[in-house]
Formats: structure tokens, sequence, C-alpha cells
């Protein structure tokens, strides 16, 4: 195809490049780097950054290039092939074509694309960035919306007795690639919203993602005060005021940009509650459009928003005081929404009576969504246990909270060596469909392809931190470096990787729990060890800095000597430095903060083991054939006892059962026992944990069922939602009136007749149902049985509802329940009432 079309002229040419350079799929394919390598070499090399080579490349050379036919040629087949990949059929144009989901609203705090956007914090951002990639990848159509910050996330430096540097680089939005967001007239889009009373403007950027599109809004713009200027200044900065205020702008003014570019989204995706605005906003739109109250508004919103949370502690929620949400939203709510403050103070509250707590921003999320899903079957198991309050008297097993365990985009953690082995494996387009047959290809391979894989990987690993050490010496300020000879480490050593943000909760100390021990394994004469450190700890973290402090001073001592290497800086570069390289990845979070982990997963596709906690993913990846486990699966708090165990448990499998393995070699110089459980890490666990299974599921799970419900809301001006508006009132009104009058359960044993009697009030049969209930025997789930009406209501002003049935259980485990029933509604999550037999 690429060669009927004709080479496009210098001119043209010119334009393809920045087409290409502004495509973030750069960061994930590498079709194009020998184009930007010829364009300025030195800046390619430091940067691998297309938009700043091109940007920063001496014009007299682009000129000189374009020139010449072979480049310009090169140029016109990047384009064409671009153009190709967007008009190939995609997964979901194969499976939904006809669905009525036609447009994902994805909105989150940070996206980790590339560190050429260095606007994300660590993993929430990779999140984000990683299922952004995959929708391109599979054709699902979203659209996401985040925030532009001036500085990003702090970057690290170390002083030379090892403390850290938090700097803040200028992101200067015409040297990141992003495109400015116009009007159809070619203006400047502004976005007015307010703060208070003053309105304020917001402005937009764009970031191509191969099929998605992300927009990043900022409010840096001079009209604004400085105060306003400055907060998309930093991301996790600041207090509880800026955070609001980043809030308000993500959801608010993220929310009415998609409506004043005309996107009509049938689902909104919260990624982390910052982003519950934007369900409000959504609402707010809907009120304008049919001309209905906000509460009904808010009962369309909903049905098409879906809210994934990502903490495993309350203080991970933010909470605002309510004198703040006063101070930035009473204007909007009073005027916009048309409600007291008061009503949305209730959307942040557990008990909307209690006028004293804070305004929480999970709990805004929970009462504005159709469908919550925590990141792991662990934390979904955990969340479940946090949002109890706001479901009182339902058992916890029934609170509605699910899980997608995360993924991560394997094609942007994959090595060249590994790529290389899997398109050999699998062909090219492995990742961009349903990943059947992929486990049995890997699963054929030999021994030795493996291993010569992992081999050649490792050696170009310690290539790669040798020459990005020496790199970062030469920056005056990194005089923790500079003071540290450049690594010698060996190509032929079992090599550790562990990184991480240096919190608490983390435990990045747990490995350095016994100094000498860790010392002894490192340098062992026979079988030795390398590790590779790099994390961040939040600039006001002390605790957190102090353990960086600490491993520094390890670094330093004689004994280990070239065979530790603390890297600067962690961020995207230096986890595919890592993840590409180490034999063994570990990772030692106190269970169960760790919501899903993902920097465990890729290691997977490299052929990297897991040597992990029994936490997040790795509670529900582990096996004895794909790696190694810490702990005992269970919760032991903040226990001193526990860590020093955990520690030396880990010691222990490090020496006597990981090193003997990796060691072990066959007559053709293969650790055949190694070998077989990269084999199956890779082959099982890979299309797994990989971006593409989460976006399927989230596309198959929960957008599709969520545009199903928005639509039906939203048919004839919202009648649908109008209903059950008066239903949800009807409810809350007359529940209290509701009594189980009688309940028997008789007869023989298989032939149980269970006669339930019930006074409902003024509530209207139809609207509940009667369920017998038992408690879950171990883990599995509740018996729940639909017992169903019978007579009508009799003369006492009772109905009946009976069920012949064999139980399976003592009549004694059973109990009648009755909850609200309503079809196309969430129960609990929309109407959390029940009433249970005394
Ligand atoms: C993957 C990644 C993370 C998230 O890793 P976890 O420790 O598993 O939460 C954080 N920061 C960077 C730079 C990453 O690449």
């Amino acid at each position: 195809m690429a060669s009927d079309t004709r080479t496009l002229t210098a001119r043209a040419a010119e334009h393809a490049l920045t087409t290409l350079a502004l495509d973030l799929r750069w960061s994930w394919n590498h079709a194009t780097d020998p184009l930007w390598r010829q364009i300025d070499p030195e800046c390619w090399d430091r940067t691998r950054n297309p938009w700043t080579t091109l940007n920063t490349a001496s014009r007299a050379h682009l000129k000189m290039l374009l020139g010449k036919p072979a480049f310009r040629r090169a140029v016109t087949d990047a384009l064409a092939a671009q153009a190709e990949r967007l008009h190939q059929p995609t997964w979901f144009g194969r499976k939904h074509d006809a669905s009525p989901l036609s447009c994902i609203a994805y909105f989150s705090m940070e996206y980790m694309l590339s560190e050429a956007l260095p606007i994300y914090s660590g993993g929430l951002g990779n999140v984000a960035g990683d299922q952004l990639k995959a929708a391109s990848d599979l054709g699902v159509p979203v659209v996401a919306v985040g925030l532009l910050f001036a500085q990003g996330y702090f970057r690290q430096e170390l002083t030379s007795d090892g403390r850290q540097q938090a700097l803040y680089p200028f992101n200067d939005p015409s040297l990141l690639p992003l495109s400015p967001v116009l009007t159809e007239e070619g203006d400047v889009l502004r976005i007015p919203i307010h703060f208070g009373q003053g309105p304020i403007w917001v402005r937009a950027w764009k970031a191509v993602v191969g099929r998605a599109t992300l927009y990043l809004l900022d409010t840096n713009d001079p009209a604004n005060p400085p105060g306003v200027r400055c907060v998309t200044t930093q991301l996790y900065g600041g207090d509880a005021d800026l955070r609001l205020r980043q809030e308000i702008t993500l959801g608010i003014a993220g929310w009415r940009l998609l409506d004043q570019l005309g996107y009509q989204p049938d689902v909104c995706h919260l990624n982390e509650g910052h982003a519950a605005f934007a369900a409000v906003e959504r609402a707010r739109c809907l009120m304008d459009r049919l001309r209905i109250p906000f509460r009904q508004a808010l009962v369309i919103a909903r049905a098409g928003t879906l809210f994934t949370t990502h903490t495993a502690v309350p203080a991970g929620f933010d909470r605002f005081p309510p004198g703040l949400i006063g101070t930035y939203l009473a204007h909007y709510v009073e005027k916009r929404l048309d409600i007291p403050l008061d009503t949305l103070l209730a959307l942040g509250r557990a008990d909307p009576n209690d006028h004293g707590e804070p305004f929480n921003m999970a709990w805004l999320a929970i009462h504005v969504s159709g469908a919550v899903n925590g990141v792991s079957r662990l934390h979904g198991a955990v969340s479940r246990r946090l949002f109890a309050p706001l479901f009182p008297r339902w058992p916890e097993r029934e609170v509605p909270v699910g899980h997608v365990t995360n993924g991560v985009h394997t094609p942007t953690w994959d090595s060249i060596e590994a790529d290389t082995l899997w398109t050999e494996a699998a062909g090219s387009e492995r990742w961009r469909g349903t990943q059947e047959g992929l486990a049995d290809r890997i699963r054929a391979l030999d021994d030795r392809t493996l291993w010569t894989t992992r081999c050649q990987a490792r050696a170009a690993f310690i290539h790669k931190v040798a020459a990005t050490y020496a790199e970062r010496q030469g920056f005056s300020g990194d005089v923790g470096l500079a003071s540290l000879p450049v690594p010698a480490l060996s190509p032929d050593v079992l090599t550790l990787g562990f990184a991480r943000r240096f919190a608490t909760y983390k435990r990045p100390d747990l490995l350095l729990h016994d100094p000498d021990r860790l010392a002894r394994l490192l340098s062992h004469p026979e079988q030795p060890m390398q590790l590779v450190l790099a994390g961040k700890a939040h600039p006001a973290d002390l605790a957190g800095q102090a353990l960086i402090t600490r491993w520094l001073a390890f670094a330093r001592r004689p004994d280990v000597r070239g065979r530790i290497v603390f890297m600067t800086d962690y961020d995207m570069a230096v986890a595919q430095i890592l993840v590409q390289g180490v034999d063994l990845w570990i990772n030692t979070p106190r269970r169960p903060w760790e919501a899903s982990g993902t920097s465990g997963m890729k290691v997977l596709v490299n052929g990297g083991l897991n040597l992990s906690e029994l936490d997040g993913w790795w509670a529900e990846a582990y096996a004895p054939e794909v790696g190694w486990a810490l702990g005992d699966g269970r919760e032991h708090g903040e226990d001193p006892a526990v860590d020093t165990a955990e520690a030396e448990a880990m010691y222990t499998l490090l020496e006597s059962e990981i090193a003997p393995a990796f060691y072990a070699r066959d007559g053709q110089g293969i650790p055949a026992a190694w070998v077989g459980r990269m084999r199956e890490s890779m082959a099982r666990l890979t299309p797994l944990f990989s971006a593409n299974r989460v976006v399927r599921d989230y596309t198959d799970h929960f957008y599709l069922p969520a545009a199903t419900r928005y639509h039906a809301r939203l048919a004839d001006g919202g009648q649908a939602a109008h209903d059950i508006v008066q239903w949800q009132d009807r409810l809350d009104t007359a529940w209290p009136e509701l009594r189980i009058a009688s309940v028997t359960i008789s007869g023989p044993e298989g032939q149980r007749h269970v006669a339930v009697a019930l006074s409902l009030g003024h509530i209207p049969a139809d609207a509940v149902q009667v369920q017998l209930y038992a408690d879950p025997i171990d883990a599995g789930p509740p018996s729940v049985t639909v017992i169903p009406p019978g007579d009508c209501r009799d003369s006492d002003g009772l109905t009946h509802y009976t069920l012949t049935t064999g139980l399976d259980r003592p009549a004694g485990d059973y109990t009648v329940r009755v909850i609200p029933a309503r079809s196309g509604i969430a129960i609990p999550l929309e109407s959390t009432h029940i009433t249970w037999q005394r």
C-alpha cells in the first residue's frame, strides 16, 4: 500500500513529522525511531522524545533532510502506516459495533504515558495511561480527561550525604507533545468555571494516544488571578484547599470541556474519587438539555457512571471540611444545580444527617455511580469493608463493590529482546485481540530460546544502567551519584530489582532489615546477587526520605561494592530499564495495603519472576510454578515481629531456593527449573495481567451494561429517571412502616414450606423482594432464595409470600429479609433499605 503512495513534498513531509511526533503511540511502538534519530541523533539518544527532537533540531539540518527523497519517502510511509492503522478493524469494532456504547469519558488526576509528559506520580497514573493505550489498541472509544501540571510531580536528586532533593522543572506546554484546544473559529478555547464567586478561565490541551484522545486542563491563563493560575502547578502538592480546586477543575471543567467539544459520552469512568465532580457536572448538563431538576438528572447520569476505587485505607480518601465546599461550590450548587448546599454535602457523607461529617470524595463517587469496583480480588473485599458504613445492615459481602484486577500495557514495558521473542512466537497483532492461544505459544518455546533471550536482556540492562548512571553523574547537582563510581554490574549474576514509592506501607526497608545478612547474600562467593534500586519519597514524608538515606549508606559499604546500584529519579524511563532487565522483582507491601500494585506485572512479559508479599495482584496470581510468595496471606497490622519474621523468611528464600535455582545449570549451562518458572510465569500471567484483558473486562462487564442503563433512563426526556425518583422518595418515606409480621418454616426435610407475612404500609408490593437468607459457609457466597408473593393482601392488611423448597442447611441457619426491588436499578447502590426478620 505504501509503495503506491506518492512521496510527500518537503512542506507536507514536515507537517507529517509534526503529526507523527504528536501521536504518543511512539511511546510503545518504535517503528519511527530511525526517523527521529536522523533528525538529531544526540537529542534523540538523550531524550527518546520525538517532539523535543523535532522542535529543537537545527532548522538547516531538517531542511537538508527534507530535501532528500529517501527521507521524504520514509516519512510518507510512516504517515501512511499511521493512517492505515487507524482504519484497521479492531476488537471493539468487530465485537461491539452495534452496541449502544459509543463513547467512554475517562477521568483521572494523573496519566503516566511517557516521561515526555511528566504529569504523573505512580501507580494511579500508570493504570490510567496503560488503559488508555490498551483502549487504543482494542479500538474502545475512550476520551480521557486530566490536568496539565506545570511542574508535575517532583523530580529527585540525591545529596552527597544521601538526602533526597525535590526539584520542580517547568513543563513548558509548547515543548510537550500537546496541541492547544481551539474553537472552530481557531480561537483558544476557554472554559469558564467558578471558584466561589469569581469566574475563572480554564484552558485545554490535547494529546493523541493512538486512536484515543486525552484532554489536559490547566488554570495557568494569564487572565486568571495568580492564586488561580497556580492551581494546576503541582500534582499532590499543597493542602486541602488546593486539592479541592484541582478536583473542581478536573471534574467540572473537564466535563464541561467535553460538552463544549460536542462529545456525548454514554459512560463516565471515574479513576479514583478525585474526579467525582464530573458526574455532578454531567447531571448539570442534562438538567439544561432536558429541563429537569438535579435529582432526576443525577439518576440518569449515575446509571452511566463507573467508579474505580484505588485505595486500601480510609486515609486514602480525600476529605474536605464542609465549609471549604461551601466556599468554592455554594455558588455553583445554588445557582447552577438549583439545590441547597446541604443536598450536595449529603452526597459526600455516610450519614446525610450528620452535619459535622466531612465531605468525602469516595462517598460522593459512590453516590453518583451506578457501579463500583476495586482493582484486585483482595482489594474488592477490602473496599467492601471500607464502604460498608454506606450500606448499614447489609452484609459486608453484599456491599456493591466488584473488582477488575489491574494489568499493564505490555508493549510499553517489554524489552526489544522480549518483543522479538513474542513476535516470533505469537505474531505482531498479539496484544490487539483477545490474546487467545497466546499462553500455549509461549509454553511451546524451548529452554534455550528463553534463556538466551533472558541473558541478552540482562546484558543490555547492565549496559543501560551504567550509561544512565554515567550520564546523570555529569549533572553537577547529582552529587549523590557523582561521588560513587559507575557501577560494574556483572552480566552473569542473579539480578534483583526493587523500585517503588518509598511510602511506609510498601516497607521499602524490609529487605534491609538485617544489613549484614543482605550484604552476605549479595557478595556470596558462589551464588552472588546484585540489586538495582530506585524510589522517591513524597517531599512531606520525612520517614520515607530517611529510608532512602539508609539505603544509600548501605550501598556505600565496601563489601557490597559492584553489587548494588541506586538509580535516582524513579520515573517511567527508569522503570522500563529495570523491569526489562531484572531476573527477580521484589515487592514487600504490608498486606492488605497494596490495592493492586503494577510494577511486578511489568516484568512478566520480559521473563522476570516475582518474589512478593501475598497482597494486591500477587495474592491471586501466585502459584509455586510461577514465582515465590512472602507472608501467610493474613493481615497483621504493623506488628514489628511480623516484619522481622517476613524479612528472615525472605533472606532464607533467596539463599536456599532462589539463588540455588538460578545457579543450578544443566549440561548446556541452562538453569532448567528457573527457566520452567519463567515460561509458566510468561505464559500464564502476562495475558492475564495485561491492560488488554483489563480494558476488555471493563468494556464487557461495566461499560456496555452502563451504556444500556444510561440510555434507558435518558429516553423520553428522562421519564424513567423521573419514575425512579418518585419510587425512591416513596420508599424513603414509607420504609419505616414495613414489618415482617410472621415467618414459619414447616414440613419435612427436602420439602420445607416457608411462609412469610408482611405488613407493607404504604409500600407497593412490587417495590420489594422477600428473600430467605443464610450466611455463607467459609468463603462461599451467601445463600439467597427469593420467596415469591402468594395471596394479595388479606383481611388483616398483610401480604403473604410462600415457597416450598428443599433447604440444604438446618432451618435455624435461615432468616428472612426484605429489600427494595425494581428492574433496571442497582440494589443496594441506589436504594439501601433492608429489613431483617428479628
Ligand atoms: C509501575 C510504576 C509504579 C507503580 O508501581 P507499584 O510499586 O507496583 O505501585 C510507580 N512508579 C513508576 C515510575 C512505575 O513505572
